[in-house]
């Protein structure tokens, strides 16, 4: 039967596809498709790791102790009973044998359509043994992850063809963490739904770095959704329809074709220079994850990275931070990708929804906190870290040798940050120089995040070359909404005359202050605020590559000067977002006339 789930919209356009549920707990599951010929050894490799569990399950029975309570051993035998059982370890199989799932997926994919059968029993006993099905699976896939270790994947064995069929696969889970996010870049997955997570989450950010249609906020899609079900997710709209009929099937097939020409339209606009009608030049540059999103960078048209997350390169590596010459290697390679264009890379900015999987001391007191939004996250993190910040800078100072880097301070709130970053700066440059590595002048630009630093910001400017200013956070913490919080979501207003007013203030310091000013949070990606900073006098905008082109669409047809003398109106109105329609919708009329 057909039924819909709302959320909400986080990355545009429409995936129809079969649902992959994956447990929150288990994004991490290696998901691939294997070849043909690998499917007997795929099978094998299941088999050997259930046998493995069955043999570690026996000795542990065999080695209990004549005193041990009755129940363990009653326990260890429903375990055993579970391995045996064909409804998980054949249906394993055929899930391999059809759909050219690895071993891992295979096996989560099924637990998910047992653990749905487990919850709708009716006798509390039989319902609660889901947690045994649960734990049982984890051991499965703890040998598994051992074979791995010794056996890692063998690059031939993995396919890029989707064995489902000319089905795509569209991934449903009741949370994804940024870390587990990356995994899924250039994945198999053409779209996603999320339980939980707002507009500018991280796990958004991700997906819309990602260019495919993701609704998030859903509440209850993956309880809804199940294993193998067809959905489209109208990333448009934020509405996900599942089992549709086949007229709308049609219909959004349709939609998709559209918006599918429309992007090869605006794909035109790549090597056409972003000049406003008065000639003003806009920069328009990308934010980027990882040093291996610079090419789709350059391929989108962007004339440098406004924003690169390090933050990414730090997640996912089981209790170890990046070193020093890993992190070079990584900025280096950003550097060169983008062939003399700059690069600005931000310092760590992990806390709040960015959890790192290893937690230093002070993050796990950080993790004990109530408000982690508001704790030790960012730059509070790196100078509560000396060390790692040090290495930090050393890194992207020595990437500097290799062209044109800016260095991004998030979070900054208070002058006293600026010194220590300054001081920290010096001793880094010091010790480059004693060890004889090259580097290069780094400008040094702080983000405007929270409110303090956009109302103080002519002091912060006498002290940096740049600013960045960050919507995402700025909102955050302007309008006291959590941005990963779906249930504050319909609060959380770009448009809110107070975000407005610190957005234009900052941007006309900075320029009063003859310093560049960029945006590089959510909204300068976002087309329907375009003419809105523009009016403000930004000249600079960060975002995903996939966002661009339509962004450089709208740069074509403004014209710059005569938008700014809207802003005034905007600004002082009551409903700024109305105004601001009513204003822009008059200026394309008057555009038309002349
Ligand atoms: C922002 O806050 O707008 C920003 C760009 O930083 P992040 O989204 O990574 O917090
Ligand atoms: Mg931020």
């Amino acid at each position: 039967m057909s039924f819909q789930v709302f959320g909400i919209p986080v990355s545009r356009g429409v995936a129809i596809g079969r649902a992959v549920l994956v447990n929150s707990s288990r994004v991490d599951v290696a998901h691939y498709f294997i070849a043909e010929d690998r499917i007997e050894a795929e099978i094998a490799r299941a088999v050997s790791a259930r046998d493995e569990v069955v043999r570690e399950l026996e000795t542990l029975k065999a080695d209990l102790p004549s005193d041990a309570p009755h129940e363990l051993a009653a326990l260890l035998d429903v375990h055993l009973m579970l391995l045996h059982d064909d409804a998980l370890t054949g249906a394993t199989k055929q899930w391999i044998i059809e759909r050219h799932y690895n071993a891992e997926w295979a096996l989560s994919a099924q637990l998910e359509v047992l653990a749905r059968q487990f919850d709708e029993m009716e006798d509390d006993y039989l319902r609660e043994r889901k947690a045994d099905l649960e734990q049982v699976v984890e051991r499965i896939l703890g040998a598994l992850a051992r074979e791995q270790g010794r056996n890692p994947v063998d690059a031939a064995s993995v396919v890029q063809r989707d064995f489902a069929g000319e089905d795509p696969l569209l991934l449903v889970a009741a949370d994804i963490a940024p870390a587990d996010m990356m995994q899924f870049k250039r994945s198999i997955f053409h779209g996603f739904i999320t339980d939980i997570g707002g507009k500018t989450s991280h796990t958004a950010i991700v997906a819309r770095s990602m260019d495919i249609p993701a609704v998030v906020g859903t509440r209850e899609a993956s309880r809804l959704i199940r294993q193998d079900d067809w959905v489209i997710i109208d990333g448009d709209a934020g509405a996900v329809i599942v089992d549709p009929s086949p007229i709308v099937l049609e219909e959004y097939r349709f939609r998709q074709r559209q918006s599918e020409l429309e992007r090869a339209k605006l794909a035109r606009l790549r090597h056409k220079p972003a000049l406003t009608l008065d000639g003003e030049h806009i920069e328009l540059h990308a934010n980027i994850e990882m040093p291996a999103d610079a090419p789709a960078a350059v391929e989108a048209g962007a004339t440098g990275v406004g924003l690169f997350r390090s933050e990414f390169l730090f997640m996912n590596r089981d209790g170890e931070l990046p070193s020093e010459e890993e992190q070079f290697v990584a900025y280096k390679a950003a550097v060169e990708a983008m062939r003399g264009m700059p690069v600005t890379i931000r310092t760590v900015d992990v806390g709040a929804d960015k959890p790192l999987d290893r937690m230093s001391a002070h993050e796990l007191r950080h993790e004990h906190v109530l408000n982690p939004a508001m704790g030790l996250r960012a730059i509070r993190w790196s100078l509560a870290e000396p060390s790692m910040f040090r290495q930090q800078l050393r890194a992207i100072y020595r990437a500097s040798a290799f062209g044109k880097v800016r260095l991004l301070i998030p979070m900054v709130a208070h002058l006293s940050e600026i010194r220590q970053i300054l001081e920290t700066i010096k001793k880094v440059q010091q010790q480059l120089t004693d060890a004889g590595h090259a580097f290069t002048k780094v400008d040094l630009g702080v983000m405007i995040e929270i409110p303090a630093a956009a109302v103080m910001l002519p002091l912060l400017l006498r002290h940096v070359d740049f600013v960045s200013i960050g919507t995402n956070d700025l909102i955050q913490y302007t309008l006291a909404i959590d941005r990963a919080d779906e249930s504050v979501a319909h609060l959380y207003d770009p448009w809110h005359p107070a975000v407005l007013q610190l957005l234009a203030s900052s941007i006309a310091h900075a320029r009063a202050a003859g310093k560049s000013v960029s945006v590089c949070g959510e909204m300068a990606g976002d087309s329907a605020f375009t003419f809105l900073l523009l009016a403000m006098g930004l000249r600079s905008f960060s975002m995903h590559p996939s966002q661009i082109p339509s962004v450089k669409q709208r740069i074509l047809r403004a014209d710059a000067g005569r938008l700014s003398s809207y802003l005034a109106d905007v600004l002082d109105s009551d409903d700024p977002q109305r105004s601001a329609e009513f204003a822009f919708a008059a200026y394309r009329t008057e555009s038309k006339l002349q």
